[in-house]
C-alpha cells in the first residue's frame, strides 16, 4: 500500500478532532461568560392538579441565550458543563436563582433538575440544606428531580443522599420514568415522593388502546408504592382527560403552561386564580 493511503485519514481525524475542541473550548468560555453575565436565565412551568387544574408546583427549567448562537437546549448545555467540569457552577447558579424564585412566588414549591455527578460529591445533600437555611426558605419548598440512571451508576451514594435529603423534609421525584432501565426493583429501594412518567408514553396515547392500558398501568404501580403520579408532557385536551381518567395525580405540559420567566408565570398563576373564580360562580 502506498503511504499516502495511510496518511489522509489520519490528518482528517486531526482536522475534524481540532475543529471540536476548538469548538468546545469556545463553549465552554462561553458558558464562563454566560455564569458571570446574564445570559442565562431559570424558567418556570407549572404542574397542576389534574382534578381541577390548579396550581400546585412549577419545575425550574434552565435556559442559555449565546448572544450569537441564540438558544442552546440545557440538555446541551448540562452535557457541556458535565464535561468541562462547569456544572458545579451551573447547579449552584440554578440552586441559587430558585431559592430567589420560591421567595419570590410565596407558597409555590418549585423542583430543581440533579445532575448525576452531583451524587458523586458527599456533601451533595449537607450543600443543599445549608442553602436552604441560609435563605430562609423551608425544606417543603424546594424539590429535587432525579433520573433512573442516577440509580444504577451512583446506587450506594443516590441512596445516602436521597435519604438524607428526604429527612431534612425535602422531597424527590423520579424524573423521565420509564425511559431507562428495565429493573424496577429499585422503585422500592428508593422512597420516592413523586413519579413522574415521561412524555413519552403521552404521546403513546395518541396511537389508541395499548398507549392507555400501559398509562393506567404505570400510575396504578406508582400509587401501590405509595407515590404521586405526574404525567409530563400533556400538549392535548385529549391527552388530560385521558391523564385524568386513568387517575394521574398531577399534569404539566404545554396544555397547562409551557415554561415561563418568572414574570409571565405569575401572570399566568393570577389569571388562574382569575379562572378558578369563575368557575366557582353559579353556571346559568
Ligand atoms: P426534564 O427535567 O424532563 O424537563 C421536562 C422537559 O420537557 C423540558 O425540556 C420542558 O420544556 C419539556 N416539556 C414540558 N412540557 C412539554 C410538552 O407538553 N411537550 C413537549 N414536547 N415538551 C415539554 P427542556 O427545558 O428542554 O429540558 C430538557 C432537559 O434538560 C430536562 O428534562 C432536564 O433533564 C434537563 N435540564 C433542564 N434544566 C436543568 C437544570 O437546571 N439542571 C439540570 N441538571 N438539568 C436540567
Ligand atoms: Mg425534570
Ligand atoms: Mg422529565
Ligand atoms: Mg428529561
Amino acid at each position: 500500500r502506498a503511504k499516502k493511503d495511510k496518511r489522509e485519514p489520519i490528518q482528517i481525524f486531526h482536522a475534524e478532532m481540532d475543529e471540536g475542541l476548538n469548538f468546545r473550548r469556545t463553549m465552554r468560555q462561553g458558558l464562563e461568560e454566560a455564569l458571570s453575565g446574564n445570559q442565562l436565565d431559570l424558567h418556570l412551568q407549572p404542574v397542576v392538579d389534574a382534578r381541577n387544574g390548579t396550581l400546585t408546583s412549577a419545575e425550574a427549567l434552565l435556559r442559555w441565550t449565546h448572544p450569537l448562537l441564540g438558544p442552546i437546549s440545557p440538555a446541551k448545555l448540562i452535557a457541556l458543563a458535565e464535561e468541562s467540569g462547569q456544572i458545579v457552577a451551573v447547579d449552584d447558579w440554578v440552586l441559587e436563582r430558585a431559592l430567589q424564585h420560591i421567595k419570590q412566588l410565596g407558597d409555590v414549591p418549585v423542583a430543581i433538575n440533579i445532575s448525576p455527578v452531583q451524587f458523586r460529591r458527599r456533601d451533595f445533600a449537607r450543600k443543599i440544606v445549608d442553602r436552604l437555611e441560609a435563605h430562609g426558605v423551608s425544606p417543603g419548598q424546594l424539590r429535587l428531580e432525579i433520573t433512573e440512571g442516577v440509580l444504577v451508576t451512583h446506587t450506594r451514594a443516590a441512596g445516602r443522599a436521597i435519604a438524607e435529603l428526604r429527612e431534612a423534609g425535602i422531597k424527590i421525584a423520579l424524573d423521565d420514568f420509564g425511559t431507562g432501565y428495565s429493573s424496577l426493583s429499585y422503585l422500592k429501594d428508593f422512597g420516592f415522593d413523586f413519579l413522574k412518567i415521561d412524555r413519552g408514553f403521552i404521546r403513546a396515547l395518541d396511537d389508541g388502546r395499548q398507549g392507555a392500558e400501559l398509562l393506567r398501568a404505570i400510575v396504578d404501580l406508582g400509587h401501590s408504592l405509595s407515590m404521586r403520579v405526574i404525567a409530563e408532557g400533556v400538549e392535548t385536551a385529549e391527552q388530560a382527560g385521558a391523564v385524568q381518567l386513568f387517575g394521574c395525580d398531577y399534569i404539566q405540559g404545554y396544555f397547562t403552561g409551557r415554561p415561563m420567566p418568572i414574570d409571565q408565570f405569575q401572570d399566568w398563576q393570577a389569571n388562574a386564580a382569575v379562572r378558578e373564580l369563575h368557575s366557582l360562580a353559579p353556571h346559568k
